[in-house]
Parts: C-alpha cells; structure tokens; sequence
C-alpha cells in the first residue's frame, strides 16, 4: 500500500473529457491537435466529446469525430451547462487517468506531457493554474479575488485560487468525485473536497480561438452563489449573529428610554428614530431572508433529485475496445 508518494513507472491509460457549448470551429483545430499528440504520447486513450446543446454545427463535426478511433461523442438533449457536461464525461470516462480540457484551445495541450509527468510522479491530482489573470478585465479579476477570499473563509480545505477545470485526475479522484450524489456541482468546490495529493502547474491561458465566453458576469455571480452557499454556512451564522447583536442594541436603547421616561417624565419622541430604525431593521431583516432563500433554494434543487443531464445521442468506441 502506498501511503506515500510513489513514482509510477508505467504509462497509465488516458481519457480526454472536452465539453462544448457552440464549439465546432475550435473543435476542428483543437481535435487534430490532440489525436496527433495523443498516437506518440500514450498507447491507450480515449477523447470524450460532450456536446452540451450546442446551437452550432457542432453536430456534424461530433458526427464526424466519432467515427474516428478512440473518439467518443456524448449529446445532451439540451444546454445544461459546463458542470454537468463534464460530469456525463467523467461518467462516460473508463481510463486509469481522466484529463478535462475546455475546446475553446485556452487549455493547450502541450501541457499534457507535463501533467501525465506528475502523475507518474504519484500525484492523484494534476492541475493547471492561471500565471496571471492579465488577459481580464478589472472587475472579473477583482471578483475572482473576492470570491476566492469568501469560499476559503473558515473552511477546512482550501478551493485554491485561479485553478479551473484543466486537470488530469487519477482514476481514484474520478470515482470519488462521481460518488459525490449532489445535484449542485460546483466543481472547482468538489475537486478540493476530495482532496488527495494534488501539485499544481502554471500555465498561460492563450486567448479563445473562436467565438466568445458564455461566462458573462451575471452567470459568474450565480456560479459564485452556487459555489458560496454549497460550501459555506458562514452567511447563515451571520444572519444569526447580526440579529443577536441587533437585539441586544433595542434591548439597551429600550431600557434606556424607559428610564428616561421614568426620569424626566413624559417627552415628544422624535420621528426620525422610528422612521431610520425602521428602515435599518427590514433591511436587515430582509437581507437575512435573502440568505435563508438562497440556501432554501439550493436544498429545493437537491431534494427534487433530477438527473444532472439527458443524453439525446452517444456514438463512437473507445480505442481499446477497437483494437481488441
Ligand atoms: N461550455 C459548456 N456548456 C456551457 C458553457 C460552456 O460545455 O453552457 C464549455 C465551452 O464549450 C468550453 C468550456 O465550457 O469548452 C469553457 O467555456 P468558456 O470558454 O465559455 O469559458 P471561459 O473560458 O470564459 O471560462
Ligand atoms: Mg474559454
């Protein structure tokens, strides 16, 4: 039993997990890259193409993939979005190692040999960090860092900062990962939480080949409430701790006043106290139940249990089932 790091002598088999929302241009100039690098680098691998709903000609360029060995091609019946493609992926993956790679050509693979280096050096996971956010705008970097800051406050592992979803994963990880029965998968979350011995490469995100993100700010501050409320309960405690400070202020402001009445007898109250502290407690009160819904909400989603995605269409085989 190796419970410490153990070199890996052998070349492990390796499946490529690629989701793709509208991708088919950077498709075709990202797959003859990868099948080319793939024949010299390792004897066994798979690439699963998930196509999450895209609008495009994606389909065709699937329709063409697949027919090739050792290319898989996996159709949801809709736009489900990048968590749950990667999962049916994973799911579909049955190699040693399983790599995730965007399509859009930010992640290269020229990074591959290094990272399958690292496995073999014994690390279970291998993944890839931004050098520098240089290539965003302000306002996403200055976020990132808030969020980053707020995911990691008090808890017992750590979502490190500026890691995506480039990563080469030992198959141990991937069953650990897919053991994981929530509905709300926030991945970058769900890979610190396993854990295992993870080492970290620095890469340079080149810029997207074609088309444009579909990660706007809006739908990166809902990705950033799903991560915040399923791995942090802090917002709840603070709820709690503001309204028990808050009490705690009215009680000493009410027994003040009594006893002012009480010492100098009756007075005309001012408006303005009732009217500021009015104001200040609903919305206190009603910043608490923005809290409280933001967390209802995600244990809604969980309990209706549906599938994280429907497969419309799968084609191809992997290689090994090919050769034998
Ligand atoms: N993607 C997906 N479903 C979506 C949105 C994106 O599968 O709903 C894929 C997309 O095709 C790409 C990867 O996720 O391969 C990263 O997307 P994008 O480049 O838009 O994100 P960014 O690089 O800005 O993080
Ligand atoms: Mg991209």
């Amino acid at each position: 039993m190796d419970f410490t790091l153990k070199p890996r002598p052998r070349v492990p088999g390796l499946s490529i997990i690629i989701p793709c929302y509208n991708e088919a241009d950077n498709l075709n100039r990202l797959l003859p890259r990868l099948q080319d690098m793939l024949q010299g680098l390792v004897s066994d691998w798979e690439v699963i193409l998930v196509d999450d709903g895209s609008r495009d000609n994606t389909a065709e360029v699937f329709a063409f993939w697949s027919a090739q060995p050792g290319f898989q091609a996996i159709q949801l019946s809709r736009n489900f979005g990048k968590e749950a493609a990667l999962t049916a992926g994973l799911e579909a993956a049955r190699c040693e190692t399983c790599l995730m790679m965007d399509a859009d050509l930010q992640h290269s693979p020229d990074l591959i040999p290094a990272m399958l280096a690292q496995w073999q050096q014994g690390y279970d996971v291998v993944y890839a960090v931004r050098e520098h956010r240089r290539d965003e705008r302000l306002l996403k970097r200055l976020g990132a860092g808030w969020f980053y800051r707020l995911v990691n406050a008090g808890a017992r592992f750590r979502v490190p900062a500026d890691a995506g979803d480039f990563r080469l994963m030992d198959r141990a990880v991937v069953d650990a990962l897919l053991d994981l029965p929530e509905r709300n998968r926030f991945m970058k979350g769900l890979y610190a939480w396993v854990g295992f011995k993870s080492v970290e490469i620095a890469y340079v995100p080149e810029a997207r080949a074609a088309g444009r993100t579909t990660f706007n700010p809006l739908r990166l501050l809902r990705l950033s409430l799903d991560g915040l409320t399923a791995f942090t309960t802090w917002p709840l405690h603070i709820a709690s701790l503001m309204g028990f400070v808050l009490a705690l202020l009215a009680f000493s402001y009410g027994g003040y006043l009594t006893l002012d009445y009480l010492l100098h007898g009756h007075k005309v109250p001012g408006w303005t106290t009732i009217v500021v502290g009015l104001m200040f407690f609903s919305a206190i009160q009603l910043i608490g139940l923005g809290v409280l819904g933001e967390y209802v909400s995600r244990i809604f989603e969980e309990v209706k249990g549906r599938p994280l995605y429907v497969v419309r269409h799968r084609a191809g085989r992997a290689l090994r089932d090919s050769q034998s």
